[in-house]
């Protein structure tokens, strides 16, 4: 029989809104459709803003760059199986990144699933989703709405972040319960990423290793970023007067134009760096393991990380930190207020004079005026821009598009550089955009190579329909890592790293109501862009590089296997 009607009872959508804002996650990315198409509705009648997205792997991604900007997970919604499986990718890449973000997928009755009796778009979701997260959770009664969301962010947010997934059956989104029942349930989490606080003893001893250093060095990884603790990060830079290094989203959590920043002579200061303190930074393939010839041989490792298990991941540590950030560099600083620890000046004026002839050697290529472009005077001319505006955000995704935006755009502000990550993804650029800019209202520039821009270009549409003040730059060099490849056989189709080089990627914005430019010199570059982040409106700038411009792989041509009895 059909349940009487009351004026009071809710429903498990209804619960789950409620949930949510009670814990202040007041922003949702999606896809919807069946069975969640109502969470959406209702989320945003009762003041969660909805992004609605063209692919829920962008939805996703958006949710992650407002998870690493805000520190709170950021929330997504999609449909089951293939909408559930599309959104699995950026789950994955934010717990690689180590970002909270919280995807929710609606799913199928567990019997139609449990004795796989074939139910539209039916998959075993959570099961799928376990490995990929790091955490999964199933829902099946209205009156554990609460504790599910409780527990995703807490999951979330806690120790290393990470993508947590939440099953949702359409069953109990459907189910009742009594209102006052349900509002008595909802609950915020207390203390959802508590602070971890190394022992004394420990950063003693951790201090005692950089005292010993001739040659220290500052390792910034995005984990010192995240953490927000960029007042506690300067104070210690600034008191060891060491250089340091900077992660690529760690740009920015001091100015890139500090004096002790020693990325313009990043190869010697590794090479000779003796101690070399890691703060939220994994020795990954990124820093080479922390060993081989990068690496000074006898260098030792400070490492402060949160999770236990990085600490010899890749070889021996010899001052494990473990804590927070936050809390360990503070404890770091204060140890330094009692027995102050110096580097030695001439380390630094090395590092500088070092920095000084690389700057001369390269620096020209940024500010000529070869026409065709290439991806340098591009990016110099973008410069031009950044350096005129300091609290805009860049997304950024590609190869040489990404590498030689990272070495040439300075960045100023922490968290203001979203990028390709640990994993070195493609497809996440303007999705972090979007997520930037509905985050904080501020302008962002979304630097792609066109291959890159192909995987989440379609989002454009959002972009205009939520009027966001996002300027894109495509980087059209005609190709994966560039346009002048040729097809080693004989049946006349383009290589397979060949795209359109005459591609006018700008009417795509036009298409949707926002500003298309196309620029084939610098100042053109410069202008339009400088013009797009003032106008804080869609805007495009496709950028016509020469097809010879970029390299094979950008900076990671060594991961490239080759052909060993050569190419045919
Ligand atoms: P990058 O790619 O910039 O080198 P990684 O993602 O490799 O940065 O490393 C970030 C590290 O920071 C991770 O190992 C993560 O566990 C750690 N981390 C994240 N948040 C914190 C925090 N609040 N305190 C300490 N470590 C953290
Ligand atoms: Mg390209």
């Amino acid at each position: 029989a059909a349940p009487a009607a009351s004026t009071n009872l809710t429903d498990g959508f209804h619960v789950l809104v409620q949930s949510l804002l009670k814990n202040d996650l007041n922003r949702m990315y999606g896809v919807i459709g069946i069975p969640v198409t109502d969470v959406a509705r209702i989320a945003q009648a009762k003041g969660i803003r909805y992004i609605g997205m063209r692919h829920e792997a962008d939805a996703g991604n958006a949710a992650a760059a407002e998870g690493f900007i805000t520190g709170k997970p950021g929330l997504y919604l999609t449909v089951s199986a293939p909408g559930f499986l599309n959104g699995i990718v950026p789950l994955k890449e934010a717990t690689e990144n180590g970002w909270p973000v919280i995807m929710m997928a609606g799913s199928s009755s567990r019997e139609l699933i449990d004795l796989g009796e074939g139910d539209y778009e039916g998959l075993d979701q959570l099961n799928y989703a376990k490995p990929f997260a790091k955490a999964a959770y199933r829902v099946d009664k209205v009156e554990d709405i609460p504790l599910v969301v409780a527990r995703a962010i807490r999951a979330a947010c806690s120790g290393r972040p990470g993508g947590v997934y939440i099953d949702l059956p359409g069953d109990t989104l459907g189910q009742t319960i009594d209102a006052t029942v349900a509002e008595g349930l909802l609950y915020k989490v207390n203390d959802p990423a508590p602070a971890q606080i190394p022992a004394q003893h420990v950063v003693d001893e951790a201090m005692a290793v950089l005292a010993s250093a001739k040659k220290p060095l500052i390792y910034l990884g995005k984990g010192a970023a995240y953490a927000q603790c960029d007042d506690e990060v300067r104070q210690f830079v600034e008191a060891t007067g060491a250089p340091y290094l900077a992660m690529s989203m760690a740009k920015g959590l001091l100015p890139d134009d500090h004096p002790q920043n020693a990325a313009s002579a990043r190869g010697m200061t590794m090479r000779e760096a003796d101690v070399v303190v890691l703060l939220g930074a994994r020795l990954n393939w990124m820093l080479n393991f922390g060993k081989g010839k990068h690496w000074n041989e006898n260098v030792k490792f400070i490492q402060v990380d949160i999770d236990p298990t990085e600490i010899d991941n890749s070889r021996y540590i010899a001052a494990p930190v473990v804590g927070d950030l936050k809390s360990t560099v503070g404890l770091f600083n204060d140890y330094l207020a009692a027995h102050p620890f110096k580097a030695d000046p001439a380390w630094l004026e090395a590092i500088q004079a070092d920095s000084a002839k690389n700057n001369a050697r390269f620096g020209g290529a940024e500010t000529a005026d070869t026409v065709p472009m290439n991806h340098y005077n591009a990016l110099g001319a973008i410069k031009k821009v950044t350096d005129a505006n300091h609290d805009v955000y860049i997304a950024n995704e590609g190869a040489n598009a990404l590498d030689d935006c990272r070495d040439i755009i300075d960045m100023y502000l922490p968290r203001h550089r979203l990028d390709c990550g640990t994993w070195g993804v493609m497809g996440v650029g303007l999705p972090y955009a979007i997520g930037a800019a509905v985050t904080t209202g501020k302008p962002v520039i979304s630097i792609h190579g066109d291959s890159a821009f192909g995987f989440d270009g379609m989002e454009v549409e959002t972009i205009c329909r939520y009027h966001l003040p996002v300027t894109v730059v495509v980087l059209n060099n005609g190709g994966i890592y560039r346009g002048d490849f040729k097809n080693l056989g004989d049946d006349g189709d383009p290589s397979p790293l060949t795209l359109a080089a005459c591609a006018h990627y700008e009417k795509l914005m036009e298409a949707f109501g926002g500003t298309g430019y196309y620029a084939t010199t610098p100042a053109e570059v410069e202008q339009y862009v400088a013009e797009g982040v003032a106008s804080r409106k869609p805007t495009l700038v496709c950028c016509e590089l020469s097809i010879h411009a970029g390299k094979e792989s950008g900076h990671i041509t060594y991961l490239n296997p080759q052909p060993v009895t050569g190419p045919l």
